[in-house]
């Protein structure tokens, strides 16, 4: 019989740095928030319009 002390600590000390940014988008005047995708790539500074819709939409205005 062998005894061994299982401590097992879990420190998820995520540092939650939650980027929580939203934009209006000038077409639909809808807010939207930031995307995984965007945030990953650091498209969100750029992203203006809410879709490739409204910046279809805006194009032809
Ligand atoms: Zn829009």
């Amino acid at each position: 019989m062998s005894h061994s002390p299982q401590s097992k600590r879990k420190t998820d000390r995520a540092s939650a740095k939650q980027i929580k940014q939203s934009k209006t988008c000038p077409v639909c005047q809808l807010s939207f928030d930031n995307r995984k995708k965007w945030q990953q790539r650091g498209l969100w500074e750029q992203i203006i319009y809410c879709s490739a819709r409204c910046r279809g939409n805006a194009k032809n205005s």
